[in-house]
């Protein structure tokens, strides 16, 4: 994120390891001839180097690129994606300043950028951001009766796993969604290679965390309307 300041300078927001989100004033650095004008842009990873403000504004002294994250600038689905997941940390942060938080925003960062499939990280992050938001699913036993025995379908509405006795109308996910978002809760991103989940079942799942999103989260994002708007586009 950033804002302009006068014709040559800007403030960025940036997501750092230590203390969260933080606002840099970047001095003069629109002109063509400065080496920081590249390297101030969206979606920067790098070293900050700055002068640390506690309560305003830190200055910037220099950048060192980490990652250009260049398959990401040069997609526009990637972008869309890359857009969402910031937005959403920035809200998780809100809420929750742990330092996994950004542990898992750049793992998945960096797997977006190797090209694997953005609809199933974000999943992944969407679904263990929800403890950090404080609306944890309930994958032990069923949210009704805490049975943990014959589970039929996951309920966005109710929040968790429905038994056989308790069922009443829910709309039933396939074994496999169920089984999948379990593990999306579990992995590590960093362990992530190759995936391979049948667009049906990836799909029922990200309708899933929508509606659990919707009902649970009171979050609103424009990026995530945005990203919809793309994803039916290409569908
Ligand atoms: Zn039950």
């Amino acid at each position: 994120m950033e804002t302009p300041y006068g014709d040559t300078s800007k403030i960025i927001n940036v997501l750092t390891k230590d203390k969260g989100m933080i606002g840099i004033m970047c001095s003069n650095v629109k002109s063509i001839k400065n080496p920081l004008r590249t390297k101030t842009l969206k979606f920067t990873y790098g070293y900050f180097h700055i002068n640390y403000n506690e309560n305003k504004l830190s200055k910037l002294v220099d950048v060192d690129i980490i990652d250009n994250l260049t398959n990401i600038r040069n997609d526009i689905t990637l972008i869309s994606y890359m857009s969402y997941i910031t937005d959403l940390t920035y809200q998780v942060l809100k809420q929750n300043n742990e330092p996994d938080i950004y542990n898992m925003f750049i793992s998945t960062v960096l797997k977006l950028n190797e090209n694997k499939n953005p609809l199933i990280l974000t999943n992944i992050l969407e679904l263990k951001y929800l403890d950090y938001l404080g609306v944890g699913l309930n994958l032990d036993c069923c949210v009704k009766c805490g049975n943990k025995t014959n589970i039929v379908t996951l309920d966005p509405d109710e929040g968790g796993y429905i038994c056989q006795h308790c069922y009443t109308n829910e709309k039933i996910l396939d074994p496999k969604s169920i089984k999948l978002i379990r593990m999306y809760y579990l992995v590590d991103i960093n362990s992530i290679s190759d995936i391979s989940i049948k667009t049906f079942i990836a799909n029922e799942i990200n309708y899933f965390l929508d509606k659990y999103y919707d009902r649970y989260t009171g979050l609103y994002l424009k990026s995530k309307d945005f990203l919809k708007k793309i994803n039916n586009l290409s569908n």
